[in-house]
């Protein structure tokens, strides 16, 4: 069983390494666990009080080989007693990846299903009944939304702008519902081409008058793309920060804003807070030695 630490979370200085005269406060949600790091579990918390309130004992949801929500919904379940099911993209593989051997480890039963089953949300039969409780791809939603705003009780109103990683954006649109109306929220997209996704945002903010962007240059290629100038930023910023980063969200986050900050992006004196989403065990896909933790 996994245990989560929420009391390890931090709030870590790193003014010497974004420099420009600006306060950065980096919020450490990967300390919670090794494994079940980062937003993952405030994602999640809403939906298993729904799905036990509806009397459902199975949880399915949808992922990659690699994904930290399929990873994170099947420690959850193990720890609260549900059925979780994994609906997993493509054919099943001869080698299972580490993120599904430990999904598969907590109790998890993965399910493989095509490319195009899996675009159109298929659900197998067996799992199509009133036991089950469905959580859509990557955890989108309202629910996942409520959940994510509750980031913010680690944090506090004197912060200018809160910037983090945008999947689906559901992390980003709690944190807009829960800000203050003097604070920004700038969302780097780590997706290429996602016309929709500034719009399906916008579908879970509640409060229309806060100010929120989503900068769109550093994906890298798109989802989980990487090149050598961001591992070689990955292993810079450990060595000056002592903070690791996944390469599929946060370290195209501190890439981010390191760049914005050099441009002048933030005005002087600005006060950020950087959400450190978690998603460590995400490098483990990268060929071994190409990180130095
Ligand atoms: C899932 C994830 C995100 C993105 O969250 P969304 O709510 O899908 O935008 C960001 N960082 C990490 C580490 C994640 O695992």
């Amino acid at each position: 069983m996994d245990n989560l630490s929420f009391e390890s979370i931090s709030i870590d200085n790193a003014d010497a390494f974004f420099k420009n005269d600006l306060k950065v406060d980096i919020l450490r949600l990967d300390k919670i666990s090794p494994i079940v790091s980062g937003n993952k579990w405030f994602k999640l918390r809403y939906h298993l009080e729904r799905a036990r309130s509806k009397g459902c004992n199975t949880l399915v949801t949808f992922g990659g080989a690699w994904s930290n929500h399929i990873l994170a919904t099947s420690s959850v379940c193990e720890a609260e007693g549900f059925t979780a099911v994994g609906i997993i993209r493509g054919e099943k593989p001869t080698l299972l990846s580490p993120t599904l051997t430990a999904a598969q480890e907590r109790g998890m039963q993965l399910v493989f299903i095509s490319r195009s089953d899996y675009a159109d949300k298929f659900i197998p039969e067996e799992y199509d009944n009133s036991n089950t409780y469905i959580i859509n791809d990557g955890g989108f939603g309202e629910t996942g939304a409520k959940g994510a705003a509750t980031i913010l009780t680690y944090s506090d109103s004197s912060y200018t702008h809160i910037c983090c990683a945008v999947g689906t954006g559901t992390m980003m649109a709690g944190i807009i519902n829960a800000c203050a109306i003097n604070q920004q929220v700038i969302g780097i997209q780590v997706l290429k081409n996602h016309p929709e996704l500034g719009s399906m945002i916008q579908s879970l903010v509640i409060d229309h008058g806060k100010k929120w962007n989503l900068v769109h240059d550093y994906h890298f290629g798109g989802y989980a793309k990487y090149n050598a100038a961001l591992l070689a930023f990955m292993n810079e910023f450990y060595t000056q920060t002592h903070i690791p980063s996944d390469f599929v969200y946060t370290a195209k986050l501190f890439y981010a804003v390191k760049q914005l900050a050099n441009t002048q992006f933030f005005p002087g004196k600005s006060k950020l807070l950087i959400i450190h989403s978690g998603g460590l065990q995400g490098n483990q896909s990268l060929p071994p030695g190409t990180l130095i933790f």
